[in-house]
């Protein structure tokens, strides 16, 4: 068995297409959808995320405004430029790039963005709402990506047995949540780093999300024959083939692809249903203010 491709390009591509015709609706009523993206350092990995989100706001006719600072920048300056964009009015959607300096607080940062304008989901009020069961609200990017494109894929969650591999704040605990949220209705299981077993228990379901960050650990003897497994991993692999010197690899094992009946590449899988989804949020962001608007 060879699994189908969970093809996140065609999927975002998809979303895309949807938010273009938002995003018209939007102008229409003079109202441009403004993402403000805050950088601090010079990791280039974080680089090439945020001129992929630049990128794609520029092919949909979202205004954006990118705030390059030094990796030597004091936190009280980053606080600053997160007030100003909460208080100015067409700025929609405000995202923090991770990782931040390590003499920052990241969560003490996120917590100031207007929860209404925090395009990353990762503000306590968005992920408490989704905690509640509220998923209509600004979700987290790369879960909510994951959802939309089992949803995608015509695939049914309900009473099925899925695990998720990872319990971080911005992609693990979210995506259990949304997978055992009510109209997906999947039994969850959360797996760690201190799990005993955790191969016997990722063999058992039905569906596997792999969020752990550690290059091809998830073999073809963790996952049940026909199981649906979404790689959510980015890992830089030496690879002397390629003139840089290295390639991308998922958490999940090639091989797996001769087991699994749907497999995620890396790349092109669940990385840009990641900056959709971020788009999405954006244009989210900017129609909740023009009905607001509209009420006052
Ligand atoms: P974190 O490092 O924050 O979390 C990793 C999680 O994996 C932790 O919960 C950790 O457990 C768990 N873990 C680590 N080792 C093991 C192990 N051997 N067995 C079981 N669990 C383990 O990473 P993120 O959640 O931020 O990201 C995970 C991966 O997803 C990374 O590769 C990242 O690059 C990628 N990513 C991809 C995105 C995309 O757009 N495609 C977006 C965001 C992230 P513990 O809590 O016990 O430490």
């Amino acid at each position: 068995m060879s699994a189908q491709r969970l093809d996140g390009k065609a999927c975002a591509n998809e979303v895309e297409a949807e938010l273009l015709g938002r995003v018209a609706a939007l102008t229409k009523d003079n109202l441009q959808p403004h993402l403000a993206v805050i950088i601090v350092g010079d990791d280039p990995a974080s680089h090439v995320y945020v001129n992929s989100k630049v990128r794609t706001c520029e092919r949909l006719g979202i205004r954006s405004t990118h705030i390059g600072l030094p990796a030597d920048t004091e936190e009280a300056t980053v606080r600053g430029h997160i007030l100003a964009l909460n208080a100015q009015e067409d700025v929609h959607g405000i995202l923090v790039q991770s990782p931040l300096p390590k003499h920052m607080d990241e969560e003490a940062l996120t917590d100031l963005i207007n929860p209404s304008k925090d395009v990353d989901g990762f503000h306590p009020q968005n992920l408490g709402r989704l905690v509640q069961g509220r998923t209509d609200g600004m979700l987290p990017c790369t879960p909510s990506g994951v959802m939309r494109m089992l949803r995608w894929a015509n695939i049914d969650l309900e009473g099925k047995r899925a695990v998720v591999l990872g319990r971080s704040r911005i992609v693990g605990m979210p995506a259990a949540l949304l997978l055992a949220a009510k109209g997906a209705d999947a039994t969850v299981t959360v797996v760690h780093s201190r799990t005993d077993d955790a191969e016997a228990i990722c063999r058992e379901a039905d569906i596997v999300v792999a969020a752990v960050g550690r290059a091809n650990m998830v073999t073809s003897s963790w996952i049940k024959p026909g199981a649906i497994v979404v790689d959510v991993g980015i890992n830089r692999v030496d690879d002397a083939t390629r003139e840089r010197g290295w390639r991308l690899a998922g958490d999940v094992h090639p091989e797996v692809e001769e087991r699994a009946s749907w497999l995620s590449p890396v790349p092109g899988g669940v990385g840009p249903m990641t900056i959709a989804m971020l788009m999405e949020n954006t244009v989210r962001a900017a129609e909740t203010m023009l009905t607001a608007d509209t009420k006052a």
